[in-house]
Formats: structure tokens, C-alpha cells, sequence
């Protein structure tokens, strides 16, 4: 998948031979290219190594049999990076024992390879009952979240916090090790995933976890939803791609280079959803995801915000992704074990100036998936959102090259996102096989510092 267009000379600069030699005399910056994913290549630039002593070392020995493992043994081999290293930390039940992390990871921080992962494996603590457990598991999140700040050259660390009744087999697992342990999750960092006790079924190929799946993106006429299209047809999904009738011509574009379908239309329409509804019905046996990307910024200070910018922003970026999915289940069209995916923002978590109403509406995309999150449960449908930092798209090429440039260099990965970053993660969360993954909120923002 081609990167989106960077204006990020800075980075094109310090990768220079003169650049890179001044920025390091200076001690500048250097960001680190990532690694991404490419069908066919290698998930990791090199082996895993997997260790601890709980629950789920031995089922994710198994899940990950097609990777190259090492296991147990202390260490690389020889002068061989790590690709990542898996910890399962589920064993972890006293203070005295998170001191195995410490001798698990310490020595391997000077062994990883460009774009190594660290993956730590947890209890999801607001399911043990018994106290010291509880707060040793969740301890992890603070290692995870530190560690990842002390790694270099595009590595990342994340936790994936597992229910405590997961089956043996912990087959739910095997997505979301598979989406950290490989180039899709690039600028996904210091992030904790919640996984439950539901089984999930491996796709069978996971090049093509979408296969047979229909997808709706909204928004996709341009920026991260074409790039959702793209990713989730590469993934296997028939993509019906939704966006404002004026987006016309840039529309059918992305619609056929994905060989999948354009609908004009505008999400905040009153009968949106049965517009789709019948598409579905007509075409397809239903939808299976819907990713309610389409999104607008109207910013101003508070004290200077008219109410058209108030609630042109509510009605495009919360009302619309609620109203979809209510009237796409009274309408019958969202099949049983399908995903609704929203889009949320850091702006809903760190807050941002100038954009209250926007602010408002990304937060609310996270009550969202709170909220809806049993609702859907009942009908086998995850519901999950991404919250993206700062991605180079048209609308961040827009902002004042200062603000700009912090905006890409505060963040452990030291660079702007692209847009395939927000899509894979998309992609993660939609997969049938990430059936035991829902109620999350995850962020897509090289461990920014904005809210952290
Ligand atoms: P963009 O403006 O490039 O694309 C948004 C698309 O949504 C456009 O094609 C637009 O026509 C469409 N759209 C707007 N109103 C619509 C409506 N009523 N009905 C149907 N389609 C409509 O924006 P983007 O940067 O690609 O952002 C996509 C999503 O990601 C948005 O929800 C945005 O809030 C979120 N996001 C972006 C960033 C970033 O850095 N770019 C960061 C955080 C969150």
C-alpha cells in the first residue's frame, strides 16, 4: 500500500546523508522508518521470543506456530535481533513476582531489530478477585507504557489484557497477537488491548481474514476511509464505499480501484439507513461491518463557536455512526457475528483547543462503544474505535508547518502516522477471527503525548 503523501521534510531531510550527519551532531530528532506490512514478507524482521509462566504461554506457543519462536531460552540467537518478544505475565500474582518482567526484558532491550514488538500478556484486573493479583496485573500497564518509551528505531510495546475464564486454547487471542506481532500496528503504541473469553475461529488465510465479508466505510471518498477501502478489499471484504454525493467523481475512483461499490450519500440523512439497508438486502445477504469513518472539523473557541459549527460537527460525527447502526439493526440488514468499527480521535481524549464541538463528538464515540458494547454483544457484533493522533492526511498538511511538526515529533515513534496505519488497525478490529475483541478503544498514535 503506497504511504500517503508526506510533507514531512523535516523527516526526508534528517534521513539525508548531510541531514543525518548534522542532526546528530545537534542531537535532533531522527525519526525511524517502520516497518509495515507487505503480503508475502515476513510478519517480523526476525524471531520471537516468547516466556513467562502463566495461563497462556503454551496456547500462544501453538497460535503462533507458523512464526519463527524462541522460546524460554534467555535470548536471542547469537548475534541475531529479535523481531519482538512475547511475555506472558499471567502468572504474575505477588509484587515480589513482577520482578520477572524486569529479568524477562532487561536483557533483551539491546537485542531488538528496527520495528521489534514487545507484548506483554495480562489478567484483565477488573475481573480478579483476589486484591494482590488485581493490582499486580495492573502494574503491567504502567511497565508497558514506560518501557515503550525507552525503545528505539520504530519498536513497540503493548499489553493485551486477556479474561480471566478465556478458554485453554485462548483461540480469541490469535488476532490481536497476530495485528501486534507484525507490520499492521506500526504506529499503534503503548496501547492495552481487552480481550474476552469468547472463542474466535482462524480465518483460512490470514492474508484474506475479510474473505466473503461485506464492509460499509463512510467517508471513504478521500483520506483515511480510502484507505480503509483499499485495506479491507486487499483483506477480502466486498467494500461499499459511502460518501457525500459532491465527493462524485473521487468516489466512483475509490470505488472501482477496490472493485467494490460508491453510494453517494450524506450519513446525516434521515434515511441513510435505510438506503443502505436496502443495498444490502438487494445486492448482498446483509452487511457484516460497518466502519463509521466520515468525519468534519468546524473549529473555533468556544467563545467565538455559532451553533451551524456545533451541530453540523454532532450531527456528522455522533449522531450519524448511532443512528446507522440503530436503524441498520431495526432494518435487520447487520448480520449475526459481524463489526462496527468507529472512529474516535485523540482530540476526544486529550481534548484540544478550538475544538470543543469536535472534542465533544470524538469523546462521544467512545461512550458509544461503551454503551452499545452488550447491546451488540447479544447479536455476536464487536464494537470497537480507533483513535487516531496525528495522521498525514490532506487535513493535517493544512496545519501551520510549526504546529505541524510538533505534531509529528511528540510521540515516542517521532513521526505522523499514515493513513494505512488507522486502516490496518480497522482491519484488525473488523476480522471475524477478532470475535473475542470488543468494548475497545485503541489509539493509533505513536505513544503521543497528548493524553496520555
Ligand atoms: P477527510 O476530511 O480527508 O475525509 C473525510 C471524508 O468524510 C470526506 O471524504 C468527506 O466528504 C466525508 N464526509 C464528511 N461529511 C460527510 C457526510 N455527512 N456524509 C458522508 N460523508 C461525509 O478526513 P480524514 O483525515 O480522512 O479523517 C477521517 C476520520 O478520521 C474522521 O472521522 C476524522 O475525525 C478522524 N481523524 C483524523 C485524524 C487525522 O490526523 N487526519 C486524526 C484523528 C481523527
Amino acid at each position: 500500500m503506497p504511504d500517503a503523501p508526506s510533507t514531512d521534510f523535516y523527516a526526508a531531510f534528517v534521513k539525508s546523508g548531510p541531514g543525518s550527519f548534522l542532526a546528530s551532531r545537534l542531537g535532533l530528532p531522527q525519526p525511524p522508518v517502520l516497518r509495515r506490512y507487505q503480503a508475502g514478507k515476513p510478519a517480523l524482521g526476525g524471531p520471537v521470543l516468547l516466556g513467562g509462566k502463566g495461563r497462556l504461554v503454551e496456547p500462544v506457543r501453538e497460535l503462533l506456530a507458523d512464526y519463527d519462536l524462541v522460546v524460554n531460552n534467555g535470548g536471542a540467537r547469537g548475534a541475531e535481533k529479535l523481531g519482538g518478544a512475547v511475555f506472558d505475565a499471567t502468572g504474575i500474582t505477588s509484587i515480589d513476582e513482577l520482578v520477572g518482567l524486569f529479568e524477562f526484558f532487561g536483557p533483551q532491550m539491546r537485542s531488538l531489530g528496527n520495528s521489534a514488538r514487545l507484548v506483554v500478556l495480562g489478567t484483565t484486573p477488573e475481573l480478579i478477585e483476589d486484591l494482590d493479583e488485581h493490582i499486580v496485573q495492573r502494574a503491567l500497564e504502567g511497565f508497558t507504557r514506560s518501557v515503550a518509551k525507552e525503545l528505539r528505531d520504530g519498536a513497540t510495546a503493548q499489553l493485551v489484557y486477556v479474561h480471566p475464564g478465556a478458554a485453554t486454547g485462548a483461540s480469541g487471542l490469535a488476532s490481536t497477537l497476530r495485528f501486534l506481532l507484525s507490520g499492521k500496528s506500526a504506529y499503534v503504541d503503548a496501547q492495552v488491548i481487552r480481550v474476552t473469553d469468547k472463542d474466535a475461529t482462524a480465518p483460512a488465510d490470514w492474508d484474506k481474514p475479510l474473505a466473503g465479508k461485506v464492509a460499509l466505510v463512510t467517508g471513504a471518498a478521500r483520506g483515511i476511509g480510502a484507505t480503509i477501502a483499499e485495506v479491507l478489499s486487499r483483506d477480502g471484504a466486498h467494500v461499499i464505499a459511502a460518501d457525500i454525493p459532491a465527493a462524485g467523481e473521487a468516489l466512483s475512483e475509490v470505488a472501482n480501484k477496490v472493485g467494490g461499490t460508491a453510494l453517494p450519500l450524506d450519513v446525516t440523512s434521515a434515511d441513510a439507513g435505510k438506503k443502505i439497508a436496502e443495498l444490502v438486502k438487494s445486492r448482498h445477504s446483509g452487511l457484516d461491518i460497518i466502519v463509521n469513518n466520515a468525519g468534519i472539523t468546524r473549529d473555533k473557541l468556544l467563545a467565538n463557536m455559532d451553533e451551524g459549527r456545533w451541530n453540523s460537527v454532532m450531527a456528522v460525527n455522533l449522531k450519524a455512526p448511532k443512528q446507522l447502526v440503530d436503524d441498520l439493526l431495526a432494518e435487520d440488514a447487520l448480520n449475526e457475528g459481524g463489526a462496527v468499527v468507529d472512529v474516535s480521535s485523540i482530540a476526544g481524549i486529550a481534548g484540544n483547543r478550538g475544538q470543543t464541538n469536535y472534542g465533544a463528538t470524538k469523546a462521544g464515540v467512545i461512550g458509544l462503544v461503551d454503551a452499545y458494547t452488550p447491546v451488540l454483544a447479544k447479536k455476536n457484533i464487536t464494537i470497537n474505535a480507533v483513535a487516531p493522533g496525528f495522521i498525514e492526511t490532506a487535513m493535517t498538511a493544512a496545519i501551520p508547518l510549526a504546529t505541524r511538526q510538533a505534531g509529528r515529533l511528540m510521540n515516542s515513534l517521532q513521526q505522523g502516522g499514515q493513513t494505512v496505519d488507522v486502516a490496518e488497525t480497522i482491519a484488525y478490529f473488523a476480522a471475524p477471527a477478532s470475535a473475542a475483541v470488543t468494548g475497545n478503544v485503541v489509539r493509533v498514535c505513536g505513544q503521543s503525548l497528548l493524553g496520555a
